[in-house]
């Protein structure tokens, strides 16, 4: 299913020559005429290190000739690669993608999804963080089979080969960040992550062995991940959740969540790409009859924004998406694990438009801006967050520690003044302290409180999810979701939910 011998070339490509040139010979960039051949793709950390490209001013030198030693050693090492499979052509960004001319970079980059997809393979430079690093390698000593002389109880001799055992990213949460931007680097770049899911096949040149990755199998010189299941793996899962259930919209849904938990997880140098780098698989993936809004799509607008934030961090400098999109924050984020279970969603919100505006020719892209009006059942309720505790060194300044509950208005509620609605709210952002907040007599100083209105939106299962919203504008009802509120409602819807109660209230406002 994975075998596609050539395809139409790139716009532009590396040209090899003729195979059986040295391996060393000098390359030069040509312009495709729409003809039909095998080519290979590179995938590389750009890194620090600075590299030869391609720019309006050097288009003509590069179609002419680039020398051996221009090139950086990932560079050579992918081409020398690629004459060894006796493959003419190579596609490498920084040189086909004339950096300088967003006309054409935009052009190229609506095409990434072909270019990847009709690749012969694409070679991932995975452990180099860098252009200067290469592709080859020798593995460690410690990973190499050693032998022992062993003998048995009948006095027998045998030989008995031990290594250790190599780490494989691939399987995510096996090994910690840590370990995968060491070992790595390549995985941890958001643009990786839609070269990798596109491209039908990829041999990952890794720090110890070399790995393989296409829409049916994985495998690796050590075989570890000959064994995992299939299930395991983000890229087959990936293609056969897309290519085998097109009408199974629950899995279309499933595999867009994972995706986006996956890519939330990536590094990436400009904020402002968090569109553009996943723009290649959206198109890919894009539902008929569906309108991709800030990284959701409209046929599933509330199961999508059914997203957490499970360690609170901080937005983007500069705005890039509204804060229902899970592009709102710079934090990794979760799907609500009820999801998981393919349990049906249940909507309480009535989408009465939205609209998002592109910020430039991707209109998957960068956003200039967005919202969603909506018509729903609100309640007001106090968060009460807690100060940070003195000397703690947790979390950094000025920030609040929050212990993610919340509480019914104190003057209408128990005793106290405080009674326990909510299971667990997750902010999506640290929240700052304002000046009008109250300190709750026997709580001590470190705790206040602040009002903030809950949206109800959505039910799975036995559980309701609210968002909780800060206003933005009073006169125009703008508001922003900065956290989501998952509230157990127990078997059979028994137990009294916040909306139940006459202090909740049916209106209309415009997320922002
Ligand atoms: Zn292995």
């Amino acid at each position: 299913m994975c075998n596609k011998s050539s395809n139409q070339l790139p716009d532009r490509v590396l040209d090899l020559g003729d195979p059986g040139k040295p391996e060393d010979s000098d390359v030069h960039l040509y312009e495709s005429r729409g003809e039909t051949a095998a080519y290979i793709c590179l995938s590389h950390c750009w890194g620090k290190s600075q590299h030869i490209t391609t720019e309006l001013g050097t288009l003509s030198a590069r179609k002419a000739k680039i020398t051996w030693n221009e090139l950086p050693k990932t560079f050579q090492n992918a081409i020398v690669f690629t004459r060894r499979l006796h493959i003419r052509y190579i596609w490498i960004d920084s040189l086909c993608i004339i950096q300088n001319d967003p006309t054409d970079w935009f052009k190229q980059a609506s095409k990434m999804p072909e270019i990847y997809e009709n690749a012969y393979v694409t070679l991932a430079a995975t452990f180099s963080p860098d252009s200067s690093t290469g592709c080859f390698t020798r593995a460690d000593e410690c990973y190499k089979a050693q032998a022992f002389a062993v003998e048995d109880l009948d006095g027998k001799k045998h030989q008995l080969f031990v290594r250790r055992h190599v780490p494989h990213s691939l399987l995510g949460g096996r090994h910690s960040k840590l370990e995968i931007d060491a070992e790595y680097p390549l995985l941890t770049r958001a643009w990786v992550l839609q070269e990798r899911l596109l491209s039908p096949r990829v041999l990952h040149f890794g720090r110890h062995e070399l790995f393989w990755e296409c829409k049916a199998s994985a495998a690796c010189e050590c075989s570890f991940l000959d064994q995992v299941e299939p299930a395991y793996l983000d890229k087959v899962r990936h293609h056969e959740r897309l290519n085998c259930n097109r009408n199974n919209h629950a899995e279309l849904v499933h595999d867009w969540h994972r995706i986006v938990e996956l890519y939330t997880t990536l590094n990436m140098t400009y904020e402002k790409d968090k569109f553009n780098a996943i723009s290649g698989l959206a198109r890919r993936v894009n539902r008929m009859e569906s309108e991709y809004v800030a990284g959701l799509w409209m046929d599933s607008m509330v199961a999508d924004m059914l997203w957490e934030v499970p360690v609170p961090g901080e937005r983007p400098s500069v705005w890039r998406a509204p804060s229902w999109s899970w592009a709102s924050v710079k934090s990794r984020v979760k799907y609500v694990s009820e999801l998981r279970n393919n349990q049906k969603v249940d909507s309480y919100l009535d989408i009465l438009g939205g609209k998002t505006v592109a910020a430039g020719e991707n209109d998957m892209g960068e956003l200039a801006s967005g919202y969603l009006d909506v018509d729903a059942v609100f309640t007001i309720v106090s968060l009460a967050i807690y100060a940070r505790p003195e000397g703690s060194l947790a979390l950094p300044e000025p920030t609040l520690a929050v212990n993610h509950k919340v509480f019914n208005p104190p003057e209408k509620g128990t005793g106290t003044g405080l009674s326990f609605i909510g299971d667990s709210v997750k902010l999506d952002c640290w929240i700052l302290p304002t000046t009008n907040e109250t300190s709750f007599p026997g709580y001590g100083t470190d705790l206040q409180t602040r009002q903030f209105i809950c949206m109800r939106f959505a039910s799975v299962g036995n559980y309701e999810y609210s968002m909780l919203l800060s206003c933005v504008d009073y006169p125009t009802q703008k508001y922003e979701r900065i956290g989501l509120v998952t509230e157990y409602r127990g078997g059979g819807g028994a137990r009294k939910m916040p909306w139940d109660s006459e202090q909740s209230f049916r209106t209309r406002i415009c997320l922002v």
